[in-house]
């Protein structure tokens, strides 16, 4: 049986094996939920930044595990398959950092 606990935020429940953390004076707490308070009084321009940097973590990621799955694949059959899905990954990387590029001051 797993573990279970009531977000200190949202009210809902958190199982074990999601994204949560403890907060001292609130307690477990959906990782979402604390991102979504924590930007709650921020600027736009700031929670629009904050949201291009975390989705290109999430696609940089992904490329990595992707290239980490090529090189375990055997058949040129799954690795070609799989590096035309990190291709097309990589494509939309594009959208969001060209997006950021505008952001960032050099
Ligand atoms: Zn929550």
């Amino acid at each position: 049986m797993s573990k279970s606990w009531t977000c200190g935020l949202c009210g809902g429940t958190i199982i074990e094996g999601q994204r949560f953390t403890f907060i001292g004076g609130i307690g477990a707490v959906h990782v979402e939920c604390l991102n979504r308070r924590a930007l709650s009084g921020a600027p736009e321009s700031y929670r629009d930044l904050i949201a291009l940097l975390d989705a290109n973590e999430v696609l940089l990621y992904a490329i990595t595990r992707f290239k980490e799955a090529e090189a375990v694949a055997s058949s040129e059959e799954v690795r070609g398959v799989i590096a035309g899905v990190r291709r097309d990954v990589e494509k939309l990387a594009g959208r969001i950092s060209s997006l950021l590029s505008g952001r960032v001051s050099v």
